[in-house]
């Protein structure tokens, strides 16, 4: 994660009663005309000002001492230009969801296609989507996370039934740093977006999941029932790591 800050000296000033959380739009930060959203946390237990780039979706966050003025964080923000822009530029190119936006769903080329009204659908080949062009890429979301969802408990409880193992219950959700998640006791959780991943990633994240049933650990005896449930992980984990950053681009 980029990480850029500016040492304080400990407080001084009372707290300021402005909210702790906050975005702010910074005109002119990265270049001229161009507004940059920046996420602004008031920290009483921060030292420094601190700058981050989220590396997955290009988000900036900044982090001020309470007793000092949010001001003096977004003047340290201006003076980082050329160091914000090296960040957002090595930032995956995102997808956004929009009419005529085309990736990979569960392994078929899919397009969106803005038109009339209703919820949105899988009409051939089209993610056919109604409604006010604004909650056009929300409506896309909520269709491909309950798509990713049906895919994912399918896959994960037939894996599962080849362990001797059961779901008890698979939910999607929307993590940054994970894919899955499972619990002693039968429910998994995935990152919707393995939808937007090759099948052969989706496998083997269910794998993965799956075989926590039986181990919940990363030892040995994991990664040989990964083996047999799945195969040979190290493709699938190659990919992840040169492309699940970009996974969080879309949408
Ligand atoms: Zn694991």
């Amino acid at each position: 994660m980029g990480l850029l800050s500016l040492l304080f000296p400990p407080a001084r000033r009372k707290a300021d009663p402005q909210g702790r959380k906050r975005v702010l739009t910074v005109p002119d930060l990265i270049a001229p005309g161009r507004a940059t959203e920046i996420r602004v946390t008031r920290n009483p237990r921060a030292r420094r000002i601190s700058l981050r780039v989220d590396p997955a979706d290009g988000a900036v966050a900044l982090t001020v001492p309470w007793h000092v003025p949010v001001e003096e964080g977004v003047r340290f923000a201006r003076r980082q230009g050329a160091w914000l822009r090296a960040r957002l530029a090595a930032v995956p190119e995102g997808v956004p969801f929009a009419d005529g936006a085309a990736f990979e769903l569960l392994g078929r080329r899919v397009r969106v296609r803005h038109e009339g009204k209703g919820p949105a659908r899988m009409v051939g080949d089209e993610i056919v989507v109604g409604g006010e062009p604004a909650f056009l890429a929300r409506r896309v979301r909520d269709f491909l996370k309950a798509e990713a969802k049906r895919a994912l408990a399918a896959k994960a409880r037939e894996t599962a039934a080849r362990l001797g193992k059961t779901v008890k219950l698979v939910r999607v959700a929307d993590p940054k740093s994970r894919w899955g998640s499972a619990a002693r006791d039968g429910r998994l959780s995935f990152s919707w977006r393995l939808a937007l991943a090759p099948p052969f990633v989706f496998d083997y994240v269910v794998a993965h999941e799956v075989a926590h049933l039986a181990h919940m650990n990363h030892g040995r005896h994991f990664w040989a029932t990964v083996e047999d449930l799945y195969g040979d992980p190290a493709p699938a984990r190659a990919w992840l790591a040169a492309n699940g950053a970009a996974l969080h681009r879309h949408g």
